[in-house]
């Protein structure tokens, strides 16, 4: 059999960001706001710092505005509410990202149900969470979706156009990743299977994909021969491995050179799904200063393709 194509989630995400850039300079000739992006980060983890600081040069770079809000570590829970309050009530933003995780001594939970629903662009609100949970079979994405299994219904729906009747198992059931990337393959009328860590005989069901997502956090898990042939291989898991040269090496949850001699198209880590979470963030935040001056989303944003 043939080597697998590989998805290039770079190249999608470049074209994701520059439509969202053209959207941006649209949406402002027709009177309408720049669109505005808040994050919040409180305390220095590195990790989160670098983030942070990725999104913010995104939003500029696409000409919108950022606002950047670093929060000392020991920032009590009444003090991250209260800029919440005033984030929600400000007009210029349009989108609020709270970094998670957020430090012990504060309830991510309540946070994030502080946030206005309108502004939760990464769809964590239990608002956003239930319109996706109830949303009909290719109905429009008129409220924030999570960033990632946004970005993975894209590159499926871009790869394949129409996804009905395709048998999709989803191997993980986050609220951040398999839970939602399960409700927009639904959407799109795939036959969705999800699977966690106490599925029996996991192979097998795998076997039976014609499109596998694999969101579990666990480096090379799934195995070649556990992949259909020809089947579509979205590799969301990022884990870090020592590597010879003592450096570090980032591998996803599918064993890659397996997969590369069965699968019919397959996203790499990196370069697959990564690069789409924060242009699908970008893309969430102009719809929000869309919708905030009323205007409607296109056809395009109503496909989630
Ligand atoms: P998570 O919250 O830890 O959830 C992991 C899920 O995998 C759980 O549902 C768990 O099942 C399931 N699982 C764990 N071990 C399993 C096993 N042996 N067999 C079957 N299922 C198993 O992780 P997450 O936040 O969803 O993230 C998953 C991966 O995606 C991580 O590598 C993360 O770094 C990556 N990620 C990437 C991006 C990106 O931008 N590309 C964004 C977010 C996350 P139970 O529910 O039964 O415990």
């Amino acid at each position: 059999m043939a080597e697998a194509k590989l998805i290039d989630g770079k190249a999608f995400a470049g074209r994701l960001r520059e439509r969202v850039g053209r959207d941006v300079a649209e949406l402002t000739a027709k009177g309408g706001p720049t669109p505005g992006l808040a994050t919040v980060l409180v305390g220095a983890d590195p990790a989160s710092q670098i983030y942070v600081r990725s999104k913010g040069k995104t939003a500029a770079e696409l000409g919108m505005a950022s606002f950047d809000h670093r929060l000392a570590p020991h920032t009590s829970e009444a003090e991250l509410l209260a800029l919440i309050a005033r984030l929600n009530a400000d007009p210029t933003v349009h989108g609020i990202l709270v970094q998670l995780p957020l430090p012990e001594h504060i309830n991510a939970a309540v946070v994030l149900l502080a946030i206005d629903p309108a502004k939760d662009v990464d769809g964590f609100h239990p608002i956003n969470v239930g319109r996706l949970g109830s949303i009909a079979s290719g109905a429009p994405l008129d409220f924030p979706v999570p960033c990632t299994p946004l970005g993975v219904s894209m590159l499926l729906h871009d790869l394949l156009g129409s996804l009905a009747g395709r048998h999709a198992v989803v191997i993980g059931r986050s609220n951040l990743v398999g839970r939602p990337v399960a409700q927009l393959l639904l959407r799109l009328d795939c036959t969705v299977t999800v699977a966690h860590s106490r599925t029996r005989d996991l192979p097998s069901l795998s076997r039976k994909a014609d499109i596998l997502v694999v969101a579990i956090g666990r480096p090379e898990f799934v195995r070649g021969d556990w992949i259909k042939p020809g089947a579509v291989v979205i590799d969301v898991g990022i884990n870090r491995l020592p590597a010879d040269n003592g450096k570090s090496r980032l591998v996803g949850d599918v064993a890659f050179a397996e997969a590369l001699a069965v699968a019919g198209q397959l996203t790499p880590v990196p370069g697959g799904v990564g690069p789409m979470t924060v242009a699908c963030l970008m893309f969430n935040t102009v719809q929000a200063a869309r919708r905030s001056a009323g205007m409607a989303i296109n056809e395009a944003d109503a496909s989630g393709g």
